[in-house]
């Protein structure tokens, strides 16, 4: 038990320089070119820690997808990393990899460079000691994780339909655990249309645009029930032209967080059919849920259980979390596919500044990857 973990303590400086390479190496979702040497960065190493480029997926504007393979096996098992970050060009030339009390800091260095790092240095430890996984292990490289998956979503679905069980690097955040579930999340977009007039000559014959989209936005943030976890919140709203004009035009964009299908489904319903206040105003409502929610389930708490167990033979304790925020886990969740999240790095400041990864757990995680690929049933 404690070998793998052994070997990849002996691995930390190497882990710890490999990441500092990648970090430095900036792919931002929307910069193809960067994303797609970053892509081979990651494909060249995964390879010498011997695996397969089973696939390319070339893409024309967001950065190429990868399925990587390790092992044989009829069944397969998937794991899901991602290549891209939030991050703009050049914030790794003003912000480098640096080291500060242990932690490693800079952009994308825990989501998910870390992660990804920990999938690489799993696989290492498996070669290294020559052991075959009963399942033959995908690997996923997707770049476009950060804006939704729109390109790569197709990919994972297919490939979590012929999965077992799926693994997701996505971080820890904060604290030592595990994600088992994750909201659900809806994207929305309403147009009001009014009627222009002069603010101050006719203003009996205008509809306020403006005026209506208050009063949506009010019964929008009304739908919300903390108690049942569903959040709506309307982010961003525009319209108008000058302040003597009555509006013609207002638009607001909407999130929608959800803990269950259900509810997912009978607030967007609630959402697509609003109806306007204002007589002559008129409203154009699109969207719906783009990542359905990642809802615990038995398979999937027992799938935690083991690599709860497996990290205390390892000497450290992992809890359950729910998040938030969705991942692409949720798209293979929904398939009915038992998944287990957050085993990536463990660190926290996701798409901030104050973004790190504890550089001393990055063995330990890797271990816990490597035993659960290895103890799978
Ligand atoms: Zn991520």
């Amino acid at each position: 038990m404690s070998q793998i973990l052994d070997y990849l303590r002996s691995q930390q400086p190497a882990m710890v320089a490999l990441l500092a390479q990648w970090v430095n190496h900036d792919s931002p979702t929307f910069q193809k070119a960067a994303v797609d040497t970053m892509g081979r960065m990651v494909i060249q190493a995964f390879v010498e820690a011997g695996a397969v480029v089973a696939d390319t997926y070339p893409q024309p504007q967001m950065g190429d997808h990868y399925r990587l393979t390790y092992g044989q096996g009829d069944e397969q098992i998937l794991i899901l990393c991602h290549l891209d970050t939030v991050w703009p060009p050049d914030e790794a030339r003003q912000r480098p990899f640096t080291i500060e009390n242990g932690r490693g800091c800079g952009p994308g260095v825990h989501d998910m460079k870390g992660g990804t790092l920990i999938g690489l240095f799993a696989l290492k430890a498996l070669q290294h000691f020559q052991l075959q996984p009963q399942y033959k292990v995908v690997f996923l490289l997707t770049s476009d994780e950060e804006v939704g998956s729109s390109t790569s979503r197709s990919i994972i679905e297919a490939e979590g339909k012929r999965s077992r069980r799926c693994f997701v690097l996505e971080g820890a955040h904060n604290q030592s655990v595990l994600t088992t579930s994750r909201k659900g999340v809806g994207r929305f977009r309403l147009v009001v249309t009014g009627v222009s007039a002069h603010a101050g000559v006719e203003p009996h014959k205008g509809v306020s645009a403006i005026e209506e989209l208050a009063r949506q936005i009010q019964s929008l943030h009304a739908m919300s029930d903390f108690e049942r976890g569903i959040t709506v919140n309307v982010g961003v709203i525009s319209g108008g032209e000058r302040p003597n004009v009555i509006a013609a035009r207002a638009t607001a964009e909407i999130d929608l967080r959800v803990t269950s299908q259900a509810d997912g489904e009978a607030v967007s319903q609630k959402i697509l059919g609003l109806q306007p206040h204002l007589p002559g105003a008129q409203l154009k409502i699109t969207g719906g849920i783009t990542r359905g929610p990642f809802e615990e389930t038995p398979q999937g708490l027992a799938l935690f259980r083991q690599a709860q167990t497996i990290a205390e033979d390892l000497g450290f304790t992992v809890e359950k979390f729910s998040s938030g925020g969705g991942s692409d886990g949720n798209l293979v969740a929904a398939l009915g596919v038992p998944t287990l999240d957050g085993l990536g790095s463990l660190g926290g400041g996701a798409h901030a500044l104050t973004e790190y990864t504890v550089l001393d757990a990055l063995p330990l995680r890797a271990a816990l990857l490597a035993e659960l690929i290895m103890q799978l049933e």
